[in-house]
């Protein structure tokens, strides 16, 4: 089975399974096995957060985690608005005994610190990762996991690089809005490890389950 950390769309493939996730403002929101809901930054209401609280407050009892939830620097939505729906978000996923699957844009300290006030201790998943090898090492010192996507595919990514300095069992793989095919995201991945398609296939498939849906081992 191969392993979708994060998209947006349900799985045709029958040997691929993924958390499809959805946010506030998300119509339709598609059916899928395995779903998370999260309040996006970027898709927030413009002034009271209140139906969007609502709303994931409604959504997590079938979810699998949280997210996508986080910061985002480069997004119109006011800086405090961001700050209170992470909040929010944390403090769900803490609820729900949920992981958080995490969108960050140039925030990292600032996410970082926010998860540290909570002391949040589910299961963090920073998605998408296309940083320098240094900040998925503070990341992963903070017991972080990665999942890195069509970033990979870049010539001279920081992903390709970042993807490297990864221990076992703290990355994921991932096809987001899918611009890449989630096998080739797992072939590519496997080249730069240098370790073969199916093993990489069944350590993430394994480590999903124990992450995500709590089928330890
Ligand atoms: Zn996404």
């Amino acid at each position: 089975m191969r392993f979708n950390a994060h998209t947006h769309f349900p799985a045709h493939d029958t040997g691929e399974t993924g958390i499809v996730g959805i946010f506030f403002t998300q119509n339709p929101e598609p059916e899928a096995p395995y779903r998370s809901f999260g309040l996006h930054p970027r898709y927030l209401p413009d002034a009271n957060l209140s139906p969007a609280l609502a709303w994931l407050n409604d959504r997590l009892p079938g979810a699998v985690a949280v997210g996508e939830a986080g910061l985002d620097k480069l997004c119109d939505t006011p800086w405090e608005r961001q700050v209170e729906a992470f909040d929010h978000c944390i403090e769900a996923a803490t609820q729900h005994h949920l992981p958080l699957i995490i969108h960050c844009v140039r925030a990292y300290d600032e996410v970082l610190a926010q998860l540290k006030k909570h002391q949040f201790n589910q299961p963090v998943i920073f998605h998408g990762f296309d940083k320098h090898p240094n900040t998925a090492r503070q990341l992963l010192a903070a017991g972080c996991y990665l999942s890195f996507g069509s970033a990979l595919f870049r010539e001279n990514s920081h992903a390709a690089e970042a993807l490297r300095v990864c221990p076992e069992r703290r990355y994921f793989l991932e096809t987001d809005m899918g611009a890449v095919a989630l096998i080739e995201v797992y072939k590519r991945a496997a080249n730069l490890r240098g370790v073969r398609k199916k093993e990489l296939e069944a350590a993430l498939w394994k480590l999903g389950k124990e992450v995500f849906l709590g089928l330890g081992h």
